[in-house]
């Protein structure tokens, strides 16, 4: 599957908050062998979430929403993500329910438009908070709260299906510049995806659907660096 992951806030925008939300989602996702295509941040603006959204929904099999999803103001990633599908926001009979028996609310708590979903969405019970998720036409919306997140992508990642990818990494002890050649034919040897990242050490990484050509390509290249030897 190939998906496309949105992170909503405008505080991540500014700085304020690290966008830990997009990387484990991305890394959740590429576990389960899922191909992560774009990773995109929108403002808390109904209209943006919409376009975005919307481009990725036509683009990709599916695609992952954080935040903006409690009842306060700025939280529009539903009307955003109804207007990318052409529905409107309506009162969820299933979210009300959730949380008036599970959450422990009473009705006259909830009038505030937290039961309210894009119509026809499946609703995603939040077990760690109030805010429910939803997922209308592989977009799934989940909340900003990482723990809240976290749990919810939970319940549906057995949705998120495709083929593993392997990867092995070597560290190198020489400058990127001076490997430039040897990545070069590692990349033309081998059908794997070379990766090169600099660092105190430059890792160099070998991919593939084939962890044979993967651990072949990794050897090779081995053989041919000077590896970091301090451990
Ligand atoms: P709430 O119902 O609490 O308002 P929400 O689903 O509306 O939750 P947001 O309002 O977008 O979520 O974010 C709530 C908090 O979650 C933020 O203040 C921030 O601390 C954290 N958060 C949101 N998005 C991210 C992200 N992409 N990465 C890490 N933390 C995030
Ligand atoms: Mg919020």
């Amino acid at each position: 599957m190939n998906v496309a992951i949105v992170t909503v806030g405008d505080e991540l925008l500014v700085g304020q908050t690290v966008n830990t939300n997009a990387t484990w989602l991305a890394e959740q996702l590429t576990d389960r062998g899922c191909r992560v295509k774009r990773i995109t941040t929108v403002p808390d603006r109904t209209e943006t979430i919409a376009e975005v959204v919307g481009d990725y929904q036509t683009a990709y099999d599916a695609v992952v929403v954080t935040g903006g999803l409690g009842p306060t103001l700025d939280d529009v990633t539903m009307a955003g993500v109804a207007a990318a599908v052409g529905r409107d926001v309506t009162h969820h009979e299933a979210a009300h329910e959730w949380l008036t028996t599970h959450g422990g609310y009473a009705a006259a708590e909830l009038d505030d438009g937290t039961t309210d979903l894009p119509a026809g969405a499946r609703m995603l019970p939040n077990e760690v908070g109030v805010a429910p998720g939803a997922v209308i036409k592989g977009i799934y919306v989940l909340p900003g709260v990482p723990s809240e997140m976290k749990a919810m992508f939970e319940s549906v990642a057995s949705e998120f299906t495709g083929q593993q990818v392997y990867t092995q990494t070597v560290v190198v002890d020489e400058p990127e510049s001076a490997l430039l050649e040897r990545l070069k034919q590692a990349d033309e040897r081998f059908a794997v995806s070379v990766g090169s990242y600099p660092g105190e050490y430059v890792r160099v990484s070998f991919s593939s659907t084939d962890s044979e050509a993967v651990a072949a390509a990794a050897e090779w290249f081995e053989a041919r660096a000077n590896l970091r030897t301090d451990g």
